[in-house]
């Protein structure tokens, strides 16, 4: 089973994370965002905002349950070098 960590949650961060699981379903995909919230459907917000939606509609992860999740959405406050999300033995320049 790979483990990844993927830093951004917008719709690159989440393409990517769907992709590696697609490619590995064993794989675990740590997201990690400044953004304090699971990836939104950005397009959706002004459904969101003009009250035509409720707020679970734009999320897209959240919604599978524990035990189906092979994404994690982590928030990461304040923005986090992606460095250091690295185990040590990981870190460039590292031996
Ligand atoms: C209201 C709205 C409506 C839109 N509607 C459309 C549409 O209809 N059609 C269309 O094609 N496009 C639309 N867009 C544009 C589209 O959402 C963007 O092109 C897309 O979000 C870009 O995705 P991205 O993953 O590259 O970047 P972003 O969505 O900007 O995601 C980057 C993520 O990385 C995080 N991040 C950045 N740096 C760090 C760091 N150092 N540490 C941790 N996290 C970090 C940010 O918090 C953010 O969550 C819309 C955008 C908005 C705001």
């Amino acid at each position: 089973m790979g483990r990844y960590v993927i830093v951004g949650n917008g719709v690159a961060g989440v393409t990517a994370a769907q992709t590696i699981v697609r490619a590995d379903p064993a794989a675990e995909v740590h997201i990690f965002s400044a953004e304090s919230y699971p990836y939104y459907r950005r397009p959706r917000l002004w459904k969101f905002i003009a009250g035509k939606i409720e707020q679970g509609a734009l999320y897209l992860l959240s919604s599978r349950p524990k035990s189906q999740r092979r994404i994690w959405s982590c928030p990461a406050v304040p923005p986090t070098p992606a460095r250091s999300l690295l185990p040590h033995s990981e870190s460039p320049g590292r031996s």
